[in-house]
């Protein structure tokens, strides 16, 4: 099976794990800090606390945003359950922004009537998470200066969006949001096995973060509340509640190998995706790329013409057969049963609920071969051209 995703191991990637287990520390050891500053200087953004999963660092966002009981926060259907389910796990409530029908990312449009009706009646969310899906940033320009106007603060969900960037920004550098995530599982761009980061500009978020990373504990004098001098070496001190989110430093070894490979990733990706834009059926229909945006090709999703729709399930199952792994990313989350049973219903988001009609993922990585891909477009042109398929 051609899988939609995978990782990719060098040789280099395995030594470097492999140098990172023979030293003293494999855990809170110094590897983290030099995957931190990787980051950090890939995305241009100050600061980078790495943790142990893209859905550990959504939590974290949260967190360092004081999200809780009473507060609601916003999200785009179209997204992989965590980008929702964070604001749940601290007690908070979760509402559904639709998608743009071209664009697949929440709508900005949607989005300000969906605020001005909340505001009326006085249900405004404290935090609106945003999800540039596939590896397209969200039109952050107009959703920010909303944001601005109505107090709430911004999340970016960037899972998919390493490399990306939106007006001559770097996706990750938070010029549009408070807080950005990232996540390192092995479909992503770059892998750690499990993990992942959040990015923010405030050195404030960036303290509460660390803390919360590792049990709400400091160990920095200054940081101490019974003041700074005259503490034995052992001393530290819980602030709050956190978790144990910490990235271990085999990890953050194999994270730092990675991203050396990530310009070269991303030149193959976005190959691959403008070859398939070239020889893909006319009538099959793409995501509709903004200028002044640049994609970062985790997803290569593809909608039937208008004519087939109906047909998706059935030329899934035939891609399946064929020895190609097409994947549907994502069910809108609402549908979920668990959502169900808060009281969402279908119909909720008119677009999203269309777009998952329709919609499908094509093999996309950096391992695709073109011989591979050819036979994908050969496959799919079968599908939507020949009755006797
Ligand atoms: C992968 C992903 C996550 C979760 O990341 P994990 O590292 O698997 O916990 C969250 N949101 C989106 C959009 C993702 O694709």
């Amino acid at each position: 099976m051609i899988p939609y995703g995978c990782q990719k191991i060098d040789e280099d990637d395995i030594q470097a794990v492999v140098d990172a287990l023979k030293k003293p520390l494999i855990t809170q050891g110094d590897a983290v800090d030099l995957f931190e500053a990787s980051i950090s200087n890939e995305v241009s953004v100050n600061n980078v606390i790495a943790c142990n999963s893209g859905t550990s660092a959504l939590i974290l966002a949260c967190m360092a945003l004081e999200i809780g009981v009473g507060d609601t926060v916003w999200t785009s259907p179209i997204s992989f359950v965590a980008s929702a389910n964070c604001a749940l796990l601290l007690n908070a409530k979760v509402d559904f922004v639709d998608i743009d029908s071209t664009t697949f990312n929440l709508c900005p449009l949607a989005f300000e009537e969906k605020l001005r009706k909340a505001n009326t009646q006085n249900q405004l969310p404290k935090v609106l998470i945003v999800v540039h899906f596939a590896g397209l940033s969200v039109d952050m320009e107009p959703i920010a200066a909303l944001c601005k106007q109505y107090n709430i603060s911004i999340i970016e969900d960037a899972s998919h969006a390493l490399g990306g960037s939106y007006h001559g920004y770097k996706v990750g550098s938070c010029q549009f949001s408070d807080l950005t995530v990232f996540s390192f599982h092995p479909v992503k761009h770059i892998t750690t096995g499990e993990g992942g980061a959040v990015c923010c500009k405030s050195p404030l978020l960036a303290q509460k973060l660390r803390k919360m990373r590792s049990h709400g504990i400091t160990r920095e004098s200054s940081e101490f509340l019974s003041g700074s001098s005259s503490h034995p070496l052992w001393y530290y001190e819980q602030h709050s509640l956190g978790y144990n989110f910490r990235l271990p430093d085999l990890l953050a070894a194999l994270g730092s190998s990675q991203i050396r490979h990530l310009q070269k990733w991303l030149s193959k990706r976005s190959a691959l995706a403008k070859n398939y834009h070239d020889t893909l059926p006319s009538n099959v229909k793409f995501q509709f790329i903004p200028e002044n945006v640049i994609h970062a090709w985790h997803l290569f999703v593809i909608q039937l013409p208008e004519a087939l729709t109906g047909q998706r399930d059935v030329y899934f199952e035939k891609l399946r057969d064929s020895g190609i792994g097409v994947n549907l990313h994502y069910i809108p989350i609402y549908l979920q049963p668990f959502y169900q049973k808060l009281g969402f219903k279908q119909g909720y988001c008119m677009n999203a609920e269309s777009y998952f009609a329709k919609t499908f993922t094509l093999p996309l990585h950096q391992q695709l071969s073109d011989s591979q891909q050819m036979f994908v477009v050969e496959k799919i042109a079968q599908l939507v051209n020949d009755e006797a398929f």
